[in-house]
């Protein structure tokens, strides 16, 4: 399977990635994951507009348009016969000698590969366990950059703690989750966190508030504690890759009855309608 690098389509042999790449020394970079469902990419646009703000925001110069962009990662989807499965993209910097200061002249690097990972279809029917952990990140959660170590410590933690996922919590509020938004129902209303400085603006998690708007489910985007998530009926994450997946307990406390509930079903059930054209 073919990898897209700096400007050709290359074996994976053929990343002829330096340390000098600042992705290395500073995870000075951003990136993307797409979801690739009956060989089209889901939700393109969202992640490319999501992509220009962490670029623009972090002021990283994309190396290509936004167009040339989806052009490649078509290419690529096409050289490598991807039907189901994800692609990871990822724009750092440049390369340069390991020093703080942005490089006066560093070309941004983009790399990309597909992946076949298939929809997690036990997790998504069965749903998972989680454990809530502080929310230790940096106050740009909204910019999808390479720095990852928190998240990567957190999930670590709960794998650890024998659950598959964590509730992050600034201060008893509830943020999201490592690598994904975070959802509960309480008499059938929607609540998440409103789309700030604190959580990933998840593509998953806007297509789902439009899909509870189209059932008229009521949303409400505000903070909500650890305590009120305890007295939820429903919970469950969103992503790119875990889609709608049900969160049966926290912290080892069902959740409602601590089964996938109505609501959660209801919104896969729309949520599959979005890509199963
Ligand atoms: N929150 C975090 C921290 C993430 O890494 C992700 C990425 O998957 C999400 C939320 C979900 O975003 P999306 O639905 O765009 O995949």
């Amino acid at each position: 399977s073919l990898y897209f690098y700096k400007t050709d389509f290359v074996e994976k042999k053929g990343v002829n990635l330096t340390p000098d790449d600042r992705g290395y020394y500073f995870g000075d970079g951003i990136y993307e994951v797409f979801r690739v469902y009956n060989g089209r990419i889901y939700e393109q646009q969202a992640h490319m507009d999501r992509l220009q703000k962490s670029a623009a925001d972090v002021r990283i110069t994309l190396p290509y348009s936004l167009e040339q962009i989806g052009d490649i990662l078509t290419k690529l989807v096409q050289l490598n016969e991807l039907v189901e499965g994800t692609i990871y993209m990822q724009i750092t910097r440049g390369e340069a000698p390991r020093a703080h200061p942005f490089p006066a002249e560093a070309t941004p690097v983009l790399l990309a590969y597909t992946t076949e990972v298939k929809r997690p279809l036990t997790t998504i029917q069965n749903g998972i366990h989680a454990i809530s952990l502080e929310d230790i990140r940096w106050l740009r959660c909204d910019l999808k950059t390479l720095n990852l170590l928190p998240n990567v410590m957190a999930k670590q933690t709960a794998l650890d703690r024998g659950v598959q996922e964590v509730v992050l919590h600034r201060n008893g509020t509830v943020t999201e989750c490592s690598a994904s938004n975070f959802m509960i129902v309480k008499d059938n209303v929607l609540y998440t966190h409103p789309a700030n400085n604190l959580i990933l603006h998840g593509i998953t998690r806007a297509v789902v508030l439009r899909l509870a708007n189209a059932l008229h489910i009521e949303v409400q985007e505000v903070p909500f504690t650890l305590e009120q998530l305890q007295q939820a009926d429903e919970a469950f994450i969103t992503g790119t890759t875990v889609e709608v997946t049900p969160v049966l307990t926290v912290d080892g406390s069902p959740i409602g009855t601590g089964q996938s509930g109505p609501v959660t079903r209801k919104l896969q059930l729309e949520f599959e309608r979005t890509f199963a054209l």
